[in-house]
């Protein structure tokens, strides 16, 4: 209802998180904010449903969508680039990683998890990286070359990213990857002892709000989500309501 471009991305966050705080709180006449607001993430292994993670982008791998081309700038950030995957034709994509990129990125049990499943594709070079994956052989090699010109500084990305960290090369890995919701990030309004609002600023007496039911720290739609930003809110506002009815109980 609120994020209408996620909204068609696969969902992975908690089966309960339907919004019964949002609902609960405006019967008593809450105030809600940033209900735009979400945490996305553009690499979930279609075929496993497991985080990729986007170490593999910030390692030097790039996003290819179904036509075999590169679409934007990568390290935009996972959570943005669900929605800008999301729009791309048939809404999915392949990570393209090497060999280098996988063994650092082996460290992350999510990872792991996608190599265990068998996401993970192979080819020594560009047309076994093609014939792998489905995409069209020109545009595979053309983008992975222009790929290896911006990491040496030969030329400069259309996209504007200025960060490859180092020069993709064969064997090629890549992981077919769809956009995913983890979690939207607005919510009650809350005071700065946790107390929800109403919509004239007043604070409706016994009810407090933290982490998904409260509103988030992180503004409006899916750039303003860092990791963190989710579970701080939830320990940051619950231990704010905790010291707050402690003081009115000792009092
Ligand atoms: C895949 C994924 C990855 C994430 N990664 C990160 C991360 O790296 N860093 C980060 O900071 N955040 C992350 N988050 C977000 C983070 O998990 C949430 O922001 C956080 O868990 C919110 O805490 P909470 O206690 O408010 O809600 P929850 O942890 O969702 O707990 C709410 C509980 O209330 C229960 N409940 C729901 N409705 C009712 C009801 N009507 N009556 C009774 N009980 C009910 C639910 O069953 C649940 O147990 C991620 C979320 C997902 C889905």
């Amino acid at each position: 209802e609120h994020v209408p471009e996620i909204s068609a991305a696969r969902y992975h966050g908690s089966e309960h998180s339907v919004g019964d705080a949002l609902t609960i709180g405006r019967r008593l006449g809450a105030d809600s904010a940033y209900l735009d607001a979400y945490q996305g993430h553009a690499a979930l292994s279609k075929q496993a449903t497991t985080l990729v993670g986007w170490a593999t982008v910030m390692h030097g791998g790039v996003v290819l969508d179904a036509s075999g081309r590169r679409f934007g700038d990568e390290t935009t950030g996972y959570s943005e680039y669900a929605a800008i995957l999301a729009a791309r034709p048939g809404s999915e994509g392949w990570v393209v990683i090497d060999r280098g990129i996988y063994d650092k990125c082996l460290s992350f049990k999510d990872f792991q998890q996608t190599v265990d499943s068998g996401a993970v594709v192979w080819a020594d070079d560009t047309d076994g990286l093609a014939a792998a994956t489905g995409l069209p052989p020109a545009a595979v090699a053309e983008e992975l070359a222009a790929v290896r010109k911006y990491s040496r500084g030969e030329a400069s990305d259309p996209f504007g990213r200025n960060s490859f960290e180092h020069s993709l090369t064969g064997p090629y890995a890549a992981i077919k990857i769809v956009p995913a919701l983890f979690h939207t990030q607005g919510g009650l309004v809350v005071d700065e002892n946790a107390r929800v609002l109403r919509t004239d600023g007043s604070a409706i007496t016994g009810l407090f709000a933290s982490g998904g039911a409260a509103m988030g720290i992180s503004g409006h739609g899916a750039a303003g989500y860092l990791a963190g930003n989710g579970l701080l809110p939830a320990l940051g506002l619950a231990y704010l309501a905790a010291s707050s009815l402690r003081t009115t109980q000792l009092l």
